[in-house]
C-alpha cells in the first residue's frame, strides 16, 4: 500500500494517514439542509472524495460518514433562530420538508460531481438519543453542568487541551467575542457553550430530554455522530476552514473528553473558494450553483477538474473563464480516451508521488498534460494513463460526448432574438446575444438570420 500524507491543522505538520483495524475512518462535516449547497461547499466536499479515491487507489479500505444537520445549527442573521426553522418561515413549509427538500437537492448536486456516496448519511433529527447520552456522560464526567435555564453547557476548562486545535486559548478568548452566536444563557464562563438548549417559547423542533423540552447544539451533533458511527475513532476528519473554530474544537474537547484520548488522528481543512475575488455569499450576490454552471451548458465535471487544478489547502478564485477553459479541456481529453475505452489502464508513478504527498494535484494534471503532448507516446497508451488516473480525478474520461442539446431556456432566448431583429430592435438583439454568449454560444448573423454553435 502506498502512504498518504496530509496537513494536520492541529499539529501543523504533514502526517500519514493510518487506518484502524483495516479500516480508515473518515468523517466530513456535512450541510446544513435549509438551502442549495453552493460550489464553494462543493469545493469541501470535493476534497473528502479526493482522499478517499486517492485511498482506494492507493490499496485502502475506506469507509466514510458524513451529517446532515436539519436542527440546531443557529444563523447569525436571523437574532439566532435555527436556520431551518427561519427557512420554512420565507418559504411557508414545514421545516422537516424544507430539509428534505435540500436533502435531495445535495445528493444530486453530489451524483453531478461524480462524488462517490458516503458509506452513511446520519440527520441531526434521528440522532437526537446519540446526542442525549453524550450529553449525560459529560454532565457524570464533570465536563459539563446544567444551567439555571435548563440548558446543559460545556465547561471549556474542564478540557486543558482546548484551543489546541485552532490555536484560540482559552485566556485570550474575550468576552463578548462572536465566536458563537449570542447564547450567553446561563453559562458560567463566557467560552463555555450549549450542548442541549432548552426550548423556551420555540414550540417546533423540539424534544423532550432529562433537561426538559429542548433542541441539541451544532457542534455536539459531529461528536455523537463520529463516535457512534465510526465507533470511537476517527482517522481522517475534513471540512472547511471556517469550521475550525468553534466547530471543530468543541467537537474535539466533547469528544475526548469522552473517549478518555485523541479521537481524530487527522484534521484536514479544505481552503476557501472565492468567486471573481470575492467570498461566495448570499449577501454578495455571487453564490454559484451546480445548476447554473450546468444552464450556462457546462459539464458540471469541468469544475472539478478546475478544482483539481488548485492545491486544496490554497484559497482559489473561480471564473466563468476557468470553468469554460476547464470545459473545453475535458471534451478533448474525453474525445483522446473514448476512442480507447477499453485500453488497460497504465499506472504512472509520478502522480501516485504527487498524490501521496498532501494531494498536489496541480502537480499530477501537469503531468497529465504532459502525458497528451508526449510525442513517444502512442493514443491508445496516452489513454491507459488517463483511464487509469481517472480513477481518483472522477472525470468521466471514457464517456464519449454527445453533441449537447440546446436548453429549453436557450431555445427561447434564440427565438425571442430572430423575432427582436424581424422588428430591426437592435438595442435587445445585442442585449440577447450578450446573454446566449454568456451561456457558452457563439452567435453570428448573416443576412438570412442568426446562426449559433458551442463555444
Ligand atoms: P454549511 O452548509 O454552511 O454548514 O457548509 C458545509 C461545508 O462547506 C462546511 O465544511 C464549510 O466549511 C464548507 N464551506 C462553506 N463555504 C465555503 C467556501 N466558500 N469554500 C469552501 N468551503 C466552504
Ligand atoms: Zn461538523
Amino acid at each position: 500500500m502506498m502512504p498518504l500524507h496530509l496537513y494536520d491543522t492541529k499539529s501543523r505538520e504533514v502526517l500519514e494517514v493510518k487506518e484502524t483495524n483495516g479500516l480508515v475512518k473518515m468523517y466530513c462535516c456535512g450541510p446544513t439542509v435549509y438551502r442549495d449547497a453552493h460550489v464553494g461547499n462543493m469545493r469541501t466536499f470535493l476534497l473528502s472524495d479526493l482522499i478517499r479515491r486517492t485511498l482506494l487507489m492507493f490499496g485502502y479500505r475506506v469507509s466514510i460518514v458524513q451529517n446532515i444537520t436539519d436542527v440546531g445549527h443557529m444563523s447569525e442573521d436571523y437574532e439566532g433562530e435555527d436556520k431551518l426553522l427561519a427557512q420554512s418561515k420565507t418559504e411557508h413549509i414545514d421545516p422537516l420538508a424544507v430539509a428534505k427538500k435540500y436533502e435531495e437537492r445535495f445528493h444530486s448536486d453530489l451524483r453531478q460531481l461524480n462524488i462517490i456516496p458516503a458509506d452513511k448519511y446520519p440527520k441531526a433529527s434521528e440522532s437526537i438519543g446519540l446526542m442525549q447520552d453524550l450529553i449525560t456522560q459529560l454532565i457524570a464526567r464533570g465536563n459539563a453542568y446544567v444551567g439555571s435555564d435548563n440548558s446543559v453547557y460545556f465547561d471549556a476548562s474542564s478540557f486543558p487541551g482546548y484551543g489546541q486545535l485552532s490555536g484560540n486559548r482559552l485566556d485570550s478568548l474575550k468576552p463578548g467575542h462572536r465566536y458563537e452566536y449570542h447564547d450567553d444563557g446561563a453559562k458560567k464562563f463566557h467560552a463555555d457553550w450549549a450542548l442541549w438548549k432548552a426550548a423556551g417559547d420555540r414550540t417546533e423542533l423540539i424534544w423532550d430530554s432529562p433537561w426538559g423540552p429542548g433542541f441539541p447544539g451544532w457542534h455536539i451533533e459531529c461528536s455523537a455522530m463520529s463516535l457512534h458511527f465510526l465507533d470511537g475513532h476517527v482517522n481522517v476528519h475534513v471540512g472547511g476552514i471556517d469550521l475550525r473554530f468553534p466547530h471543530h474544537e468543541d467537537e474535539r474537547a466533547q469528544s475526548d473528553s469522552v473517549t478518555g484520548n485523541e479521537t481524530v488522528d487527522l484534521w484536514v481543512h479544505g481552503e476557501h473558494l472565492l468567486f471573481q475575488g470575492r467570498k461566495m455569499s448570499k449577501s454578495a450576490g455571487n453564490v454559484v450553483l451546480i445548476q447554473d454552471i450546468a444552464e450556462r451548458g457546462f459539464d458540471p465535471l469541468a469544475l472539478r477538474l478546475v478544482y483539481l487544478e488548485n492545491r486544496y489547502r490554497s484559497q482559489m478564485d473561480l471564473t466563468w473563464e476557468t470553468i469554460s477553459a476547464a470545459n473545453e479541456t475535458l471534451l478533448k481529453w474525453r474525445t483522446l480516451v473514448s476512442k480507447f475505452s477499453s485500453a488497460t489502464p497504465l499506472q504512472n508513478e509520478e502522480i501516485w508521488q504527487a498524490l501521496s504527498v498532501d494531494l498536489d494535484t496541480p502537480k499530477v494534471i501537469q503531468i497529465v498534460r504532459s502525458i497528451v503532448k508526449d510525442p513517444n507516446l502512442s493514443d491508445e497508451m496516452k489513454a491507459g494513463y488517463f483511464l487509469h488516473a481517472d480513477q481518483v480525478l472522477g472525470l468521466d474520461l471514457a464517456r464519449a460526448e454527445v453533441p449537447r442539446e440546446l436548453t429549453a431556456e436557450l431555445k427561447r432566448l434564440l427565438d425571442e432574438r430572430d423575432f427582436v431583429r424581424e422588428n430591426k430592435n437592435w438595442k435587445e438583439s445585442d442585449r440577447l446575444r450578450g446573454v446566449l454568449e454568456e451561456a457558452g454560444l457563439i452567435i453570428q448573423d448573416s443576412p438570412t438570420g442568426q446562426e449559433w454553435q458551442w463555444r
